[in-house]
């Protein structure tokens, strides 16, 4: 017996392993496994280079399998979440290190993330209130446990966080006076120029937060408390907190997949990230299934099959065909040629990885056109 017995194509999971790729069900999610494989390597080769660790944003992938992939070949110390639900599927699931990378305020929420270290993992949040820090403490003391906790700086994002390093301070000594908490350091993303086009657009606004926790980690050396994590970075960014020398943590999510909208920013050279830097690793497979109209393709991939905040998908690898527009369950493709038909299938580039894997339910692992594995969307529908 195995894991996959009893699971019906078409109606549990769009496919097996073993089958061929052109018997997958559409729309789903596939995984170019090598290139996957290639991400993952070139980003913690890349971060063990530069004496950084890399804790991979699991909020992207939301997979168990991806972040242990990420953790054995990638040499990733762990995963960053965004929700305490999330994090305990990371945690049940094995993974030893769990970040929730966001603020933890309700009661009952506070009670399970006290509760995560008894799944065997390390659970560190992350703080930008000292009101916050009594209830941290009381649900760590009921339970017999150890939060760890970050003091979030906004360091240009303009969500949570802190903005002075007075307010770093107090917050800080306020958790390492109280009991069951553990204060390790600083929490610094900034979120808002990731995907700006421009590398020296980027720059600028990175060194700006790199200014404000260079600050923030000496104000809390002078106090006597030193950071263990000082931690930040995506895509679009990483290079510069990796050669800061004062961040140790990197935080990338996206790289591992691409997107529409990532790939379209620019390196140092002025070349796309999705050309060189990253390759696609994750495709929207859809069909083809009406061609009624001479010029446009319908395809069964429309709005419930992914995110088009960041704009739409683009047809991997094609440019006879455009795909541009999307309803709830349709697509329509330009096809001026009428180069396509019925039952074809196409590879979209989601606009937005993170939250187009969110509606999917299982990953296809597909490599030399076979499908190799099949990986559930654990933290699938986890937004609490
Ligand atoms: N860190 C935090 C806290 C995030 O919210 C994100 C994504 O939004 C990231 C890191 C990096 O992700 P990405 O590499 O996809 O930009
Ligand atoms: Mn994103």
């Amino acid at each position: 017996p195995t894991k996959f017995d009893g699971l019906e194509v078409g109606f549990d999971v769009p496919a097996l392993p073993g089958m061929d790729e052109a018997d997958i069900q559409t729309p789903c999610l596939v995984l170019d496994l090598d290139a996957l494989e290639r991400n993952i390597k070139k980003m913690g080769d890349y971060a063990a280079a530069h004496g950084m660790r890399h804790r991979v944003h699991g909020k992207m992938h939301k997979s168990v399998d991806v972040a242990k992939l990420q953790e054995s070949l990638g040499g990733a110390c762990g995963v960053c979440c965004q929700k305490v639900s999330e994090a305990e599927v990371f945690a049940r699931g094995g993974i030893k290190d769990v970040l929730v990378s966001n603020q933890v305020r309700d009661p009952a929420k506070i009670d399970r993330l006290a509760r995560i270290p008894k799944f065997g993992a390390r659970a560190i949040c992350c703080v930008d209130d000292v009101a916050n820090v009594a209830d941290l403490s009381a649900a760590a003391v009921k339970h017999g446990t150890q939060i760890e906790c970050l003091v979030e700086i906004d360091c240009g994002a303009g969500r949570c966080g802190v903005t002075t390093t007075p307010a770093v301070v107090e917050i800080a000594k306020a958790i390492d006076a109280a009991e069951g908490l553990k204060f390790a350091g600083i929490q610094a993303y900034q979120g808002a120029m990731q995907h700006m086009d421009s590398y020296e657009e980027r720059k600028a606004k990175v060194d700006i937060s790199i200014a404000m926790v260079r600050d923030a980690v000496e104000g809390l050396k002078a106090e006597g408390l030193d950071c263990d994590i000082v931690g930040g970075g995506g895509t679009g960014s990483y290079y510069f907190e990796s050669n800061s020398g004062v961040y140790n943590e990197l935080q990338c999510g996206s790289y591992a997949f691409m997107d529409a909208d990532y790939g379209r920013i620019l390196d140092k050279d002025g070349k796309r990230i999705d050309q060189g830097e990253w390759e696609n690793a994750l495709f929207l497979l859809t069909s083809v299934m009406s061609h009624a109209k001479a010029d446009k393709a319908i395809v069964d991939a429309g709005l419930k099959a992914q995110s088009v905040d960041s704009g739409l998908p683009f047809i991997y690898g094609r440019d006879d065909v455009k795909y541009v527009k999307c309803s709830d369950e349709h697509g329509v493709v330009a096809d001026p040629d009428a180069v396509l038909k019925v039952g074809d299938k196409l590879k979209l580039v989601p606009g937005h990885c993170d939250p187009t894997c969110n509606v999917h339910d299982w990953y296809v692992g597909v490599r030399g056109g076979k499908v190799e594995t099949l990986w559930p969307v654990s933290a699938r529908g986890k937004a609490y």
